[in-house]
């Protein structure tokens, strides 16, 4: 049995269709991710999944439990931290978890072990209102609690948006050891470095995924040669690079522009010049590997 199923899911809240016929499956113990862009769908899909919404079509379960007609049984083993921030502003740090740790059924002390790395850096401002703790204190916070009662699948949308590097970094260092005790965790990040952090991901786009693989296989999948230029005048040089006739794809990345040609060019020779005519100086392409971002574009494209 997989952690997750869903086949052929559809949801549409008035005239947007959110879902549009999604299907996919999360093994057991797996480090799920679902990456897309704000509105491609995320919170929807994560609210189907955890009970709270119905689907129009199709049909989601999780732990062999439907969505539908098993919602109780799922809410007690699942853990959701929404987008959102999801506490209680007005109780305490230690006030909230006690809340989560009751309403399940159980205590702060059975399951310490699973939080006990991320509630020991807030367990010094247990008295203090969850309002007026910082971003990434709210987020460990959010996780503690989506976690006290020891769920088998854990769900986490955008859990580090917001979030300071330090802390993001050591929460998915977090989520590494959670894995390492059978749960399986599906997140959903708008960022792609931590997309390469998943065993598995998929790309979603206006409510329908357009991948899914490993991080390594979605780039190995990238089939066109891809370029990397710099200029003086970044702004002017994406203008004139897309005026370009030979350009299939560039948009700006960092501090660079990508670029794929069309009929797959074997050189960039011809843009250096079509640059340097139009005044940016001795511009020098350099091939290379694909990310998740690119690989995202190109889909977007099809
Ligand atoms: P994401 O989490 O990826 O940003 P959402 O699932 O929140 O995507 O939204 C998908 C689409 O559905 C968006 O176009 C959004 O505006 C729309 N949408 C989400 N919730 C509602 C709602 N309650 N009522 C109407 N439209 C909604």
């Amino acid at each position: 049995m997989k952690a997750i199923e869903v086949k052929g899911l559809k949801k549409k809240y008035r005239k947007t269709e959110a879902i549009k016929g999604v299907s996919f499956e999360v093994d057991k113990g797996e480090l799920f991710g679902i990456i897309g862009p704000d509105g491609a769908g995320k919170t929807t899909l994560f609210r189907i999944l955890t009970t709270l919404i119905y689907p129009d079509e199709g049909e989601a379960r999780v732990e062999g439990l439907d969505t539908i007609k098993d919602y109780k049984e799922i809410r007690h083993i699942v853990g959701y931290m929404p987008g959102r921030f999801s506490l209680y502003q007005d109780l305490s740090v230690e006030e909230n978890l006690t809340f989560f740790a009751t309403v399940f059924n159980t205590t702060i002390e059975e399951n310490y072990h699973l939080i006990e790395d991320i509630y020991k850096q807030i367990e010094p401002f247990k008295r203090r209102k969850a309002g007026k703790l910082s971003g990434g204190m709210k987020q460990k916070l959010a996780l503690s609690c989506a976690l006290i009662h020891k769920p088998k699948v854990l769900f986490l949308d955008e859990p580090t948006t917001g979030v300071d590097p330090v802390s993001r970094k050591e929460f998915w260092g977090m989520l590494k050891k959670l894995k390492k005790e059978g749960i399986t965790i599906v997140v959903s990040t708008p960022y792609m470095d931590e997309a390469m952090l998943c065993d598995r991901i998929a790309l979603i786009s206006e409510g329908e995924i357009m991948k899914i693989n490993s991080p390594e296989g979605i780039i190995d999948e990238y089939d066109s040669r891809l370029w990397k230029i710099r200029g003086e005048d970044m702004h002017r040089l994406l203008k004139d690079v897309r005026e370009y006739e030979g350009t299939e794809s560039c948009y700006a990345f960092g501090d660079s522009l990508h670029i794929t040609l069309k009929g797959g060019e074997e050189s960039i020779g011809g843009l250096e010049k079509f640059a340097e005519e139009k005044g940016h100086g001795k511009i020098r392409g350099e091939e290379i590997r694909a990310n998740i971002e690119d690989c995202f574009m190109k889909l977007m494209k099809k």
